[in-house]
């Protein structure tokens, strides 16, 4: 019986840029959701989630539909791979992470099962081509919007390396993590409405920025642009909004590109002030924070031996990633831990780790 392990992801650097063309520089987790594999004789698949204590059947042929239900991530991979069945299965799925914690749940499910299906079927696809079937299941069926990143760190994961990802050319390469050193997973236990339609809105803002700079330039997302190209261009300035948001992904993805450098020079107080500076910018230019995750960071960065932290995710609640020394880890956990539940009445949870591996079959 085979049994696959999928990684749920944190990004370190590179927030709201995925869909702007912009870099980003994520790791897969030790955390993540585990597959258990059965062939079976009848041409269906069985899927038994044990989060939510039930058993879907789906059809091993479409057209799959949206239901508004845990059931669409599945259907959703189905419909993008649009594979050649040849045998029914059942799966259980088990899961470690937080949903709609900012750490890629929904990716993780559906990179694990594209994989596992990729094997059953003997699809023969690469990782990078099951990354984008991922993300398309979440995009045309589920109905959310989403990027390459989530689906991507998911697959190429690697234990002991982040992964340095452009989303326009899909250039990447793997940064090693210095030892040492942890990533810890600060979850605010805040769970706030409007995280999506904000998201949203974003995109929105974002594409207009594009159609404005469009005026003067010609770009096809912001990622085209370098940091200093925005004091040149006029067409921005009636639309203060708009200016916000590019100054945040053109500024983030150079601070992506010296968080790589530093980490490749094993320098984690340069590293840290890139975290601390995406914070400021993603509370200030592209306002996705709140006081709660800015209470987090700004009181883990005072931490000894802490490089630095940020919000990571959608915003408005869900995670803080924080890296520090692997010795610093304990005191952070306790001291933080202390000050957040008496300024806001919420024990927040805690995990750290090293970067892992992508989707593996374990046996
Ligand atoms: P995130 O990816 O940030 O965790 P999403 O809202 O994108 O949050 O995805 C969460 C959704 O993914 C859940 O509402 C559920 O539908 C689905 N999901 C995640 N884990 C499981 C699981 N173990 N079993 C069934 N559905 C799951
Ligand atoms: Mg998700």
């Amino acid at each position: 019986m085979p049994v696959w392990f999928s990684p749920g992801r944190v990004n370190l650097i590179g927030e709201h840029t995925d869909y702007n063309g912009g870099r980003v520089l994520p790791i897969a987790m030790d955390l993540g959701t585990t597959f258990q594999v059965d062939l079976i004789r009848d041409a269906s698949l069985r899927i038994c989630s044990q989060r939510y204590d039930e058993q879907v059947v789906l059809p091993l042929e479409g057209p799959y539909r949206a239901r508004g239900h845990w059931q669409d991530y599945f259907a959703g991979v189905l419909h993008a791979l649009a594979a050649a069945p040849s045998t029914g299965l059942s799966i259980t799925v088990s899961s470690n992470l937080p949903q709609g914690g900012g750490l890629s749940s929904s990716a993780s499910l559906t990179m694990g099962f594209a994989m596992l299906l990729n094997e059953a079927w003997e699809l023969g696809k690469s990782r990078l081509e099951l990354a984008h079937v991922a993300q398309r299941a979440e995009n045309e069926l589920v109905g959310v919007d989403c990027g390459i990143l989530d689906p991507f760190a998911v697959a190429m994961g690697r234990s002991g390396q982040a992964i340095a990802l452009d989303c326009r050319s899909f250039r990447w390469h793997y940064v090693e993590f210095p030892e040492g050193h942890e990533v810890v997973v600060i979850n605010s236990l805040v769970k706030r409405e409007l995280t999506d339609s904000e998201y949203n809105t974003r995109r929105q803002e974002c594409a207009r920025a594009v159609e404005l700079i469009n005026h003067e330039r010609s770009i096809q997302c912001l990622g085209d642009l370098a940091a200093m190209d925005l004091d040149t261009i006029s067409s921005l300035n009636g639309n203060p909004v708009a200016l916000r948001r590019a100054r945040h992904v053109v500024e983030e993805n150079a601070r992506v590109d010296r968080a790589v450098s530093a980490l490749q020079s094993g320098d984690m107080g340069a590293f840290g002030e890139e975290l601390l500076a995406s914070h400021a910018s993603l509370a200030r230019d592209y306002q996705v924070s709140c006081a709660e995750l800015d209470f987090l960071v700004e009181t883990a960065s005072g931490q000894p031996g802490v490089c630095g932290a940020k919000m990571t995710g959608g915003g408005f609640g869900g995670c803080v990633v924080a890296v520090a020394r692997t010795d610093a880890v304990a005191p952070l956990v306790e001291e933080l831990g202390a000050r957040y539940d008496s300024r806001f009445g919420i024990q927040a949870h805690f995990h750290s780790c090293r970067p892992g591996d992508g989707v593996k079959r374990l046996q």
